[in-house]
C-alpha cells in the first residue's frame, strides 16, 4: 500500500509552489470559504499520480510544511 499525501488546508497559504512541481498529484481549489474567489487551496487530487520522491519535493518545499504523509 502506497503512502499517500495530505495537504493541511487550514495551513496552505496557496503558494501553488506544490502544484507547480507535482502537477499530477495536488491541484489548486476554492478554500472552504468558497464565494469569493480568493482563497485558494491545494488539495491532493491523485495520490499515486507520482513517484514518492517527487511527493517529497514537494513537501521539502512547501513554504508552510503543510504536506504530510498519512499511513
Ligand atoms: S506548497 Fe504548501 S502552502 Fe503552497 S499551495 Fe502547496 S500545500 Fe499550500
Amino acid at each position: 500500500m502506497p503512502r499517500v499525501p495530505v495537504v493541511d488546508q487550514q495551513a496552505c497559504i496557496g503558494c501553488e509552489v506544490c502544484t507547480q512541481i507535482c502537477p499530477q498529484v495536488f491541484r489548486m481549489e476554492e478554500g472552504p470559504e468558497g464565494g469569493h474567489g480568493h482563497e485558494h487551496k491545494s488539495t491532493v487530487y491523485n495520490p499515486t499520480g507520482a513517484p514518492e520522491e517527487k511527493i517529497e519535493e514537494a513537501m521539502d518545499n512547501c513554504p508552510v510544511a503543510c504536506i504530510y504523509w498519512s499511513e
